[in-house]
Formats: structure tokens, sequence, C-alpha cells
């Protein structure tokens, strides 16, 4: 079910659709002829729900703010309302529509959207990004492409230099505002919005709507219509959840047993840091697998090279910090592994939205050690389905090394395993405490990590 707030009636008159009061085809939605012949050609059959909620709004000129993580289909939702606005041929005037995104791969990603649902129509859609020369974007920026995609930094570099023109906007769009939130992009965002002097329609979408991006919203919105997908469980349906148990030190081996018993074909590997994400490309490799790492420390030309091999399948796993999860759009992932489970129970949804996409299926598998327990149980809560064990057939667990054993000291028992944990520890004479508080209490908060 969905919910459709409309805050143009005013909250008395929010509406409450039902999956059968949305456009079921692409036709119903008045789409023109270029755009029906593009979504077509890309094989999409009929609208996912946040697009047949947003499109008819958008294309009625209101300003929305939509809920909407990535794999919904929330591109296609913004992009082919802009398109359809902006009509079939080029108009020289400049540049008509701005969309900001958190993340390099991100713009690259919704640029390429935006260009195939453009392909029967005259545009041009140009990107403005850092870790890019900006000679070249300055360049295509001449030929006044209709759509510009960029993150804010290197925005407001070619606004700075006046090489980009905000003169002629019809329509703003900021994608992922949550994320562009967490990484600090206030200042800049209300900038760029702050220059856009031409009437235009914005469009925010974000994955969470909280009161900070409401009161960006009622600043730079008129009237906005809001959207939410009711909360049920993003995009976790189809997809099969498990975790392994393994010690600590045995992640690495345990991992290379997993790839081979599960036939993985394509997969990516999530790693907390960008040293880990190292070491664990290295050892797969070491071990004969077809493996890559990609994280922040890279170039940017460097990134995207691995991530066109990656969807061109020239390897088959790709090692990743939660830098590369937003954002990614690639075909046939079949596995998403956690190697380490992620600590923010959101950055599980958004690792494991790289697989399923659109309704396909996939597995997710997430490697846990005895003391990361809790974390799995608030993955769970967020999600509301359960993450199933699984077992590694034939895997033999090693020894702990000797500094374990040293840092353990003597005899302690082994930590129990998820399964074998009580509710409650309950010591004699003292009262029940729960299992999460006594754990997270011998974990003290973790220092800031370099993704
Ligand atoms: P997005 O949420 O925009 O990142 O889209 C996720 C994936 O779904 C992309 O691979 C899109 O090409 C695909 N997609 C978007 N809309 C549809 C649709 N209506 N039918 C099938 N696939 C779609």
């Amino acid at each position: 079910m969905l919910f459709l707030l409309n805050t143009l009636k005013g909250p008395q008159e929010n509406t409450m659709l039902q999956l059968s009061e949305i456009a079921q085809s692409f036709d119903e939605l008045g789409l023109s002829e270029p755009l029906l012949k593009a979504v077509a050609k890309l094989g999409w059959e009929k609208p996912t729900e946040v697009q047949g909620c947003l499109i008819p709004e958008a294309l009625a000129g209101h300003d929305v703010l939509g809920q909407a993580r990535t794999g919904t289909g929330k591109t296609g939702a913004f992009a082919l309302p802009i398109l359809h606005r902006l009509g079939p041929n080029h108009a020289p005037e400049g540049v008509r529509c701005l969309v900001l995104t958190p993340t390099r791969e991100l713009a690259a990603q919704v640029a390429d959207d935006f260009r195939a649902l453009a392909q029967f129509t005259e545009h041009d859609v140009a990107v403005a990004y850092g870790g890019k020369r900006l000679r070249g974007q300055a360049q295509h920026l001449k030929h006044n492409p209709a759509v510009v995609v960029g993150t804010p930094g290197r925005v407001i570099d070619l606004l700075d230099r006046h090489i980009l023109k905000l003169d002629h906007i019809i329509v703003a769009v900021l994608d992922e505002v949550d994320r562009m939130l967490d990484i600090g992009f206030r200042d800049d965002i209300r900038k760029i919005l702050g220059r856009i002097k031409s009437p235009h329609q914005t469009l925010f979408v974000s994955a969470t709507i909280e009161a900070e991006i409401n009161r960006l919203a009622r600043q730079y919105m008129h009237n906005p219509v809001e959207i939410f997908l009711a909360p049920d469980k993003p995009m976790v349906e189809k997809l099969e959840l498990s975790y392994v148990n393994v010690p600590r030190w045995d992640k690495r081996r345990a991992l290379v047993h997993l790839l081979a018993q599960e036939k993985a074909q394509l997969s990516i590997v999530f790693t907390a840091t960008r040293r880990e994400a190292i070491r664990v490309a290295k050892y797969l490799k070491d071990k004969g697998l077809d493996a890559k790492e990609i994280h922040g420390d890279l170039m940017q030309v460097k990134r995207e090279k691995i991530m066109k091999q990656f969807r061109e399948g020239s390897f088959n796993v790709l090692v990743a910090t939660d830098l590369a999860s937003r954002g990614l759009d690639i075909d046939d992932i079949t596995h998403i592994i956690n190697y380490d489970v992620p600590e923010d129970p959101e950055s599980f949804v958004h690792r494991v939205g790289r697989t399923a996409r659109a309704g396909e299926s996939g597995r997710a598998i997430t490697l846990i050690t005895p003391e990361e327990g809790r974390l799995l149980t608030q993955i769970e809560k967020l999600i509301d389905k359960e993450i199933v064990p699984m077992t590694l057939e034939g895997f033999v667990p090693s020894e702990p090394p000797e500094r374990e054993r040293a840092a353990a000291g003597p005899a302690r028992p082994a930590p129990l395993t998820r399964a074998q944990r009580p509710l409650h520890d309950v010591a004699e004479g003292a009262e029940a405490v729960p299992v999460a508080r006594t754990l997270a209490s011998k974990f003290p908060p973790r220092r800031r990590r370099r993704l």
C-alpha cells in the first residue's frame, strides 16, 4: 500500500492510494511518444510504484518531496516527467534542468539513465562532478545541454567560474537528499538552490524524510506534494537473506569457501573500511579468484574503469566500501556479501539494494562474528524480516591465532553464537539485563571510519 500525502489540499485531505489506483502502464501516465518508445526499448513494462505516484504529480507541475530508495525506479520517476516537460526538441537558450546527487558514481549513473530515456529526443545530458577535468565538462556545457547532473562541489565551481548558468532552469532535482545532508552538503545545496532565480519546479527524492529535509523543502519548495511509500520494508521482500556464523580470524577463509559454495556469478563483497577492502581483495586474488576493490582512495577515473569492467563481467567479485553502495546500478548481481556487518542498519538496506533491483531476486549473505549478533537483530527489526542462518558445508574453523588467545586470557568459554544466546543474562541475585545492552557495553563507540 502507498501513502500519498497531498499538502496542497491541507493535511485533512491526505490521500491513501491503493496499489490498484496507481497507473499500471506508461501509456496511462500520458507520457510523450519518444519517451514511451525509450521505455519500451529499455524493457520497462509498467511503472514501478514510485513512478506511478510521482510522475503524475511532477507532470502536473507540482513541487514534489518523494520518499524513494535507489533501486525502486526513482531516477525514471523524476527523469520521465522532466523530459516530457522539456518536449522533444533541443532548445538553445541554456540548461533547463539541474540534478544534484551526493556522489560522483550516482551522478554518472543518473546521467546515463537520463540519456537512455532521452534517446528519441534531441536533448543532451552533461555531467558536472569532481575527479574529472573541468575543461572537458566546461566544453560540454558550451553546447547548452538540456540537463546537467552533478555533485554540489563541482557545480558550485562551475557556477563561480560562470561556465554553468542557471538562468533558464525550469526543474531542479535533489537526489538522495538524506545522503547529501549526511555528507555535509547542506550549505552547498542552499547556495545552489538560492542561485536559481527563474520560476522552476523543485523535486526532492530521499530514502528517508527527516525534519531537516522537511525544513529544506519548506524553504525551497512551493506547496510540495509529499509522497511516502509505506515503510513496508524496502527492497527486501524478494531477497533471500542469510547469515553465517564465523570467528573473526576466519572471515577471509570463510568468504572464499562461501563464494565457491554459492557458485556466485557476480558478487559485491562489502567491507567496513578501505584497508579491509584492499586486504580482502588481495586475499581473494591470492586464492585465484577474479576480484578487484573499489573505495574512496581510488582516483575517480580508476573507479569508473573498475565499474565498467565489473559491468562488462570482466571480473566477478567486487570488494567495496559503503561508498560504492550508493549509486551503483549493475544488472545481474547475484550475491551481496556483507564481509563486515554494517553498524548502521540503514546501510544494510542500501547495500542489499544492489541486488533484487526492480523486482528481481537475489541473495544477500552476512558474515557474523559471535559478538555481532545485536547488529543483526537491529537490521531484522528495521526490515521486519528474519535473516536465516546458513552453514558452510565442510568448512573447518581454524584455531584462534596466538594473539587472540593471549587477548582472551586464560580459558574463557567461547562466545555464544547468535542461535545459542539466551534472551537475558541473569547473574545470581541480579536483575535480568537485556543481552544487547551487555554486549553493547563491551564495545565502545568506534572511531569514524574512512569509507
Ligand atoms: P533506480 O531506482 O532509478 O536506481 O532504478 C533501479 C533499476 O530499475 C535500474 O536498473 C532501472 O533501469 C530499473 N527500472 C527503473 N524503472 C523500471 C521499470 N518501470 N521497469 C523495470 N525496470 C525499471
